[in-house]
């Protein structure tokens, strides 16, 4: 039963990177708990490509709800409200439903704001070009430890809050380090949507 539902998933998922891909829409799926600040990295890091010349869009997933929605809506960014009902996180069947009602060829790039959970997304990849897992230092330090699964999963990780590093007293080298082992070598790339540290980096490597 687990099984055939993980199948369709990763079906419609192709489904959807086909449906993305041929309306040249880039498109991230952005994972990670609630409070990590995927909202406001996502407003920060949407500014800055729109900077660039691309429309920006985001379909903002919550279980219920459109907080998240007006929050973007309010900064300028283009937004799509995706409520689950009750599941705790977005299946690709979701997301292909929403894309039915947005304009692709009105965008050049496509985040997807997934619900607030580190543990089942990692499942249900929703035929983004890109998954992104954000963790934030009032975390803790034993994030990645804790949740192996979704950090091997995703392309990249982001260790945000890092102005807040210091006052949480968290040991920022030990949490990239435990990435590192995890990943084979991969580094976690800190960010502050306060200072703007980071930033670019990010940006940078979600139009690579
Ligand atoms: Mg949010
Ligand atoms: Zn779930």
């Amino acid at each position: 039963m687990e099984t055939d539902v993980l199948a369709e998933n990763r079906h419609l998922a192709d489904h959807n990177r086909y449906t993305l891909r041929g309306a040249g829409v880039r498109s991230v799926d952005v994972m990670g708990t609630t409070g990590a600040g995927k909202t406001a990295l996502i407003i920060k890091l949407s500014k800055i490509i729109m900077e660039r010349g691309l429309r920006v869009g985001v379909i903002a997933g919550d279980v219920t709800g459109q907080d998240d929605y007006d929050r973007f809506q309010e900064a300028g960014v283009k937004a799509f409200n995706l409520n689950t009902g009750k599941e705790c996180h977005l299946d690709a069947n979701l997301v292909d439903k929403a894309l039915d009602s947005i304009d692709l060829l009105d965008l050049d790039f496509l985040f997807v704001e997934n619900v607030g959970n580190l543990v089942c997304p990692a499942d249900f990849p929703l035929g983004t070009d890109s998954r992104l897992v954000v963790i934030s230092v009032t975390e803790g330090d034993d994030m990645v430890r804790k949740h192996p699964m979704i950090f091997q999963d995703a392309d990249i990780a982001v260790f945000n809050k890092m102005d807040l590093a210091e006052y949480m007293g968290v040991d920022v080298e030990r949490v990239k380090d435990d990435y590192r082992k995890l990943t084979g070598g991969k580094d976690l790339m800190p960010t502050s949507v306060r200072t703007g540290d980071g930033i670019r980096e990010l940006v940078g490597r979600l139009l690579d």
